[in-house]
């Protein structure tokens, strides 16, 4: 039986960025220097395919230091942690590898340095993310105020005095913007980061995607429900007209009855999505179309991270 045509765009660059690759070689080399088992606090990045596979290695995922026997090495995650883990895991003498992506880092430098420098600081991200605790618990509780939305960029009472805004890196470009604007507009001499907190991967990833989608009738974005640039990259296919954008962990989850009618179909992944997954839906895609594959180029990346000092070669 001949198979329908379909034309399949794959948006670049997609999938792992520099953060995550340096956080899943952390556990990897951890895990060659010190043997299993390594302990890592949280899921080292948002994807259940990496998180299995370093299981299966011999990592164990925790939720808390307290799950950690006092000898075993561990990770904390790439999303970054508050100041009271690191603290407690000082205290406790524990053997710790940090993950956290440099670019988170350099939000928490920026949040501590607008708290010593006497500004309240305003936190532009989505309550409850890894990240977002983790950026929050770098100055005291009443230091930082969290704003979500344009509503609250317009509502949010913070107190008298200087103000700076930070953000979570891997938030939505424009409704960023928005916030920033409307912040702006209320508090006119707020200070904002001397360059984007939003990071390149992000960034890179959304406009790939807004440019590829708008000549596609279905788009497909494989990452965890969890991941927030991969769900922004979802919300940036429907902003840029391609309104059946959905979001899917691997090939088993993709609705194949709802590609028959389909002509053009787009393809990214988030940051934390390995390209093997993208590849597992290429093969089910070919398996049931005749598949016209088209690579727009991308912006090419070449941004490296280095390893923390205790595991260089
Ligand atoms: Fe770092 Fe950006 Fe990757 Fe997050 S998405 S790990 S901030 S490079």
């Amino acid at each position: 039986m001949s198979r329908p045509p379909l034309t399949v765009v794959l948006s670049s660059p997609r999938g792992f960025c520099a953060g995550v690759e340096r956080a899943i070689l952390i556990v990897e080399r951890a895990l060659e220097r010190f043997g299993a088992p390594v302990y890592v606090r949280h899921q080292i990045v948002h994807n259940a395919r990496v998180v299995a596979d370093l299981e299966r290695a011999g990592a164990v995922f925790v939720s808390e230091l307290d799950e950690v026997p006092q000898d075993a090495p561990v990770v904390f995650s790439a999303h970054g942690v508050a100041k009271s883990v690191v603290d407690e895991a000082r205290g406790r003498s524990m053997f710790f590898l940090d993950a956290t992506c440099p670019l988170v880092h350099k939000v928490h430098n920026e949040a501590v340095r607008h708290h010593e420098q006497g500004r309240h600081v305003l936190l532009i991200g989505h309550a409850g993310h890894p990240e977002v605790i983790g950026t929050m618990g770098q100055v005291p509780a009443d230091a930082m105020t969290l704003v979500e939305t344009v509503t609250d960029a317009r509502s949010i009472a913070p107190p008298e005095g200087p103000l700076a805004y930070v953000t979570q890196t891997t938030l939505s470009i424009d409704e960023t913007a928005d916030i920033v604007a409307a912040l702006q507009a209320r508090f006119p001499a707020i200070v904002g980061p001397r360059s984007e907190d939003i990071c390149y991967a992000t960034t890179n990833r959304q406009r790939a995607v807004r440019d590829a989608a708008a000549g596609c009738d279905y788009f497909l974005v494989v990452g965890a429900p969890t991941s927030s640039n991969s769900r922004r990259l979802v919300e940036t296919a429907r902003r840029a007209g391609c309104s059946r954008a959905v979001l899917v962990q691997n090939a088993g989850e993709i609705d194949w009855d709802a590609l028959k009618d389909v002509q053009c179909l787009g393809i990214s992944a988030g940051a934390s999505a390995p390209e093997v997954l993208v590849t597992e839906i290429l093969e089910g895609l070919e398996d049931r179309f005749e598949v016209t594959l088209r690579r727009p180029p991308g912006v090419a990346e070449d941004i490296t991270f280095k390893l923390p000092r205790a595991l260089e070669a």
